[in-house]
């Protein structure tokens, strides 16, 4: 535009103040990419308006669409669990109820394990109830039972590795071999692994369709950012969850996408420091007389070992674990605990810097399968040292 083009229609400051004619350089690098923000994406003509295509990434139409900085944070994810597509949704749940929103319509079943994340249970008991969408949950350690309670209403298959209260790890490839030789969509929730611990889309030849991840966690590593990724191999069936995505107007802020971004480089590093003090503390737990049971995939003798050491080749795990306190401790002796801890915090989620923990009552959630008397607790190691952090849970078990 010719600098009396811009005289002409713009006499007025505040005309010119928004309708500036500066353009910065092209070109600029810089380590971290850009933030762009937008609701509103400017086209140059009504054609390109008409004909812009956001599906494949080509162009850009309207924020929730997409934008650079989502664009660049779906690819970088794409490349960290090896999938081909993601959708990126405002939180872990969110991303778990999109997948749920676009494959199941009334009449369907969908299968979820019996350790699944709580609230995902809580969704299909709520809303996929009441919009005619029935349920079952199947014995995560039991592809058989998985086996006999799919269906012709079933159509899509919940898998998590491990139970994230639990800490169970599933025979992924048995139970991905039963589902796709009955025709079943499987989802995983991949929060655990985080592309990391293993690769979802080739498992000694199986795979998943889908893995759903709480970016919340490693990803971000703050414990300062919400969101969700759903992550295909398949264009047909990341069409089907992107058209459900763009419908219910999901969509993630730029500075949050920026913030994940920033954390992406340095996750594997994070990943291992936390899985290495996880092991350190479950080791030394399995040496205390106050602790009954300590759940860990990798420690020999945790349910599913056999199955993690299988699927996570490279040997890598979470910083997570569980304990099964002895019975002789009570409900309140065991809270008592974990009021006395003072670098572990109490509070829900994981992946951050702070070593969190949460007790939980399993027999409320898990009813008679759960064989334990003994109060759960969870743990998630955070960076700090874990000389520091035995010393914590030495002197909050001396409180009991
Ligand atoms: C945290 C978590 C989620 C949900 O993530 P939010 O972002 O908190 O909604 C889902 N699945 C697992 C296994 C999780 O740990």
């Amino acid at each position: 535009m010719s600098a009396t083009y811009y005289d002409a229609v713009m006499s007025d400051k505040t005309t010119q103040l928004i309708h500036h004619p500066y353009q910065p350089p092209a070109g600029f690098l810089a380590p971290q990419p850009g933030i762009f923000k937008a609701s509103t994406v400017i086209f140059p003509n009504v054609a390109a308006m008409h004909t812009r295509e956001w599906r494949n990434k080509s162009g850009y139409t309207y924020g929730l669409h997409g934008t650079p900085t989502t664009f660049t944070l779906e690819e970088r994810l794409c490349a960290l669990e090896g999938g081909l597509q993601c959708v990126l949704a405002s939180s872990g749940l969110s991303a778990i109820a999109l997948v749920n929103m676009a494959l199941l319509k009334t009449g369907d079943e969908v299968l979820i394990p019996d350790n699944v994340y709580g609230p995902s249970k809580a969704l299909a008991e709520g809303e996929l109830v009441a919009w005619g969408i029935s349920h079952q949950l199947y014995e995560a350690m039991s592809p058989a039972d998985l086996a006999n309670r799919i269906s012709s209403k079933t159509r899509l298959v919940w898998l998590e590795a491990p139970g994230s209260v639990t800490m169970e790890f599933p025979d992924l490839l048995e139970m991905l071999h039963i589902c796709h030789a009955r025709g079943m969509i499987c989802a995983l929730d991949n929060t655990w692994g985080a592309g990391l611990a293993f690769n979802a889309f080739d498992m000694a030849g199986e795979s998943v369709d889908i893995s759903v991840q709480a970016l919340t966690k490693y990803p971000s590593g703050g414990g300062d950012v919400l969101m969700g990724s759903i992550i295909t191999r398949d264009e047909a069936l990341h069409l089907r969850i992107k058209g459900t995505h763009m419908r219910m107007g999901v969509g993630v802020g730029a500075n949050d996408a920026e913030t994940v971004l920033r954390s992406l480089p340095s996750m594997a590093l994070r990943y291992a420091a936390h899985d290495c003090s996880a092991r350190a503390l479950a080791g030394w737990f399995q040496s205390r007389p106050e602790i009954a049971q300590v759940r860990h995939p990798a420690l020999e003798g945790s349910p599913g070992h056999a199955h993690w050491k299988t699927v996570c080749g490279t040997g890598q795990a979470a910083g997570l674990f569980s304990v099964v306190f002895h019975e002789r401790f009570s409900v309140p002796q065991v809270e008592h605990f974990c009021d006395s801890l003072r670098l572990f915090k109490l509070g829900y989620s994981w992946g951050g810097p702070v070593s969190l923990v949460v007790p939980y009552n399993v027999a409320s959630m898990r009813g008679s399968a759960w064989p334990h008397k003994g109060v759960l607790v969870r743990f998630s190691t955070g960076l700090e040292a874990v000389a520091d952090l035995q010393a914590d849970l030495a002197q909050a078990l001396d409180m009991l």
